[in-house]
């Protein structure tokens, strides 16, 4: 079989991939992205089923303000993306029916935490993350060559650095449980409760393991610009392929890798199931699990074992979606977590997370009708293969019936997808969703950066720097691009504007 030949190879059109590819075409270098589904996007994409479409994973769409990776990559390729932005972010209904309304704006957001949760320490709590929440998107796209593998990358950030953000480092050291005690509300259990579900959706673990600095961003996550995106989140990978395509780059779908072979010469040889691929750059947007079968028998893989989690340490998902017709109970408001009461049954899951496609939303449902996208955690992915799920399809419509959401004889269609479906849709390693889980003894600078092997192999997505998330992977993407064109193209950065 003849080999296909290509500058850039990228694996996986998540949007840690797409990033990349874009920029990487934007600076002139011809990319070819292998997917092994018939569509982009992996877990932040959109399919259709019965005339409806329902997103595969990611609901909730937060970049694209200031300083904001999303925003960053819309600007330097001149996408258009037709973000509605929503005025109200989320609500959460707590296990006693207590409805919490997360207001974008601090001083509201406050006013309802303490009316909620009682005054002692609110305030001091929010006001803090808030602040470290700025620091840390301000930071990020400053400092592209984080973490440091190179005396370059040390280097650059020197040169970029501002003395006031230097403050954020000891945070690294803490947990959100320092926090909460700083403030006095380790005690408060109801709160601790909400914390630790709205973390679990945001950085996919608790506060006694979650990092300050991302615990407080994935926090005040209703603090900044949060979008829907009318048909569905698939445009925003969809945009990105069309961009692509523009610039002469390949989008090869139905193409698994099964493996890369480092080549003498400095090239990469991709064993893909349509025939042999060989680039001389490889950028991997898979879970660092998948990336490391995938250099089973190079230098490289033994390289990655330090950052492996297992399957016990990640989470894997279910995913309801439903078609509802509205009624005068549905609400308005898009996002809602609800808190479960005695949990889900046969997951032990203590939330559900509800997306509903907006009311004026043609693409995705007729008028009168709604789209709900609802997912849980489900913890060790590889031992819950989950089985019963028309019990679990039949528990969904009467809990959220009884929530207000819909009458249930109103139910037009619900289906459910467990972890192993997640495996077949996305490969990613035991169908594991969301990224790494932070861990307490993984700081910043212990996950792993975008170089792969030290050569011409780079690495994005959402187990690698700076993690989870759609602005998480998009700023992998943007980080592995500066890398990937710093290392061999410095003539090329420019055209990239920092
Ligand atoms: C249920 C759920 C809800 C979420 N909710 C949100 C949310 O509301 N907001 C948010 O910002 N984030 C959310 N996330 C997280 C976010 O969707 C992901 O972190 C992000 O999309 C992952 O992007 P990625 O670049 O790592 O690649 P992925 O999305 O993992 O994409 C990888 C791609 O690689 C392909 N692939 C895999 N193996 C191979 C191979 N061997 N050869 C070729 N192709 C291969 C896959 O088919 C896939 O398309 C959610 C995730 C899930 C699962």
């Amino acid at each position: 079989m003849e080999t296909h030949k290509v500058q850039v190879a990228l694996i996986g059109s998540g949007l840690g991939a797409l990033t990349a590819a874009a920029l990487l075409a934007k600076a002139g270098l011809q990319v070819a992205v292998l997917e092994q589904n018939n569509y982009p996007g992996g877990c932040a994409s959109s399919y259709k089923r019965k005339g409806f479409w329902f997103e595969t994973g990611a609901t909730t769409l937060v970049g694209l303000d200031p300083h904001m990776p999303l925003r960053y990559l819309l600007e330097q390729t001149g996408i258009q993306l037709p973000a509605i932005r929503l005025e109200l972010p989320m609500q959460v209904r707590l296990t006693d029916g207590t409805l919490i309304t997360r207001y974008p704006d601090l001083e509201a957001w406050i006013t309802e935490a303490e009316r909620v949760f009682g005054e002692a320490g609110q305030r001091a709590f929010w006001e803090e993350c808030y602040q470290i929440s700025q620091k840390v998107w301000r930071t990020s796209l400053r400092q592209l060559s984080f973490p440091f593998s190179s005396v370059g990358d040390l280097w650059e950030a020197l040169k970029a650095v501002e003395w006031s953000q230097l403050g954020l480092v000891p945070k690294a050291f803490g947990t959100v449980r320092d926090l909460l005690r700083k403030h006095g509300l380790l005690e408060n259990a109801r709160f601790v409760a909400f914390v630790d579900q709205q973390l679990l959706i945001t950085a996919q673990n608790h506060h006694p393991e979650v990092n300050v600095l991302f615990g407080a961003t994935a926090l005040c996550y209703t603090l900044y610009g949060n979008y829907y995106v009318p048909g569905g989140l698939r445009k925003l990978s969809e945009g990105l392929v069309q961009y692509l395509e523009e610039h002469q780059g390949e989008m090869l779908y139905r193409r698994v890798v099964r493996q890369i072979v480092p080549q003498p010469a400095g090239a990469y040889l991709l064993d893909t199931d349509k025939g042999p691929v060989q680039a001389e750059f490889v950028v991997c947007g898979l879970p660092l699990n998948n990336v490391h079968q995938l250099f089973q028998h190079a230098p490289t893989s033994a390289k990655l074992q330090r950052y492996l989690l297992p399957p016990d340490q990640v989470n894997g998902a279910l995913t309801w979606g439903l078609v509802f017709e509205r009624t005068s109970t549905t609400p308005d408001l898009l996002h809602h977590q609800l808190h479960v009461p005695g949990k889900v049954p046969l997951l032990g899951s203590d939330s559900i997370f509800v997306s509903l496609s907006h009311p004026d939303d043609a693409l995705r449902a007729p008028k009168g009708l709604c789209v709900a996208s609802v997912s849980t955690h489900v913890a060790r992915p590889q031992e819950q293969w989950i089985e019963e799920k028309q019990e679990l399809e039949k528990w969904v419509v009467q809990f959220l019936a009884a929530q207000g959401f819909f009458h249930e004889d109103q139910v037009r269609f619900v289906q459910a997808a467990t972890p192993g479906a997640w495996l077949e849709w996305t490969g990613r390693a035991w169908g594991q969703v969301g990224g790494y889980p932070q861990y307490q003894r993984i700081k910043p600078w212990q996950m792993k950066d975008a170089r792969l092997d030290g050569k011409k192999a780079y690495l994005c997505g959402d187990t690698v720097y700076p993690g989870q998330g759609i602005p998480g992977v998009c700023l992998s993407g943007i980080i592995a691009a500066h890398k990937l064109l710093r290392d061999h193209f410095k003539d090329k950065v420019q055209l990239l504007h920092q």
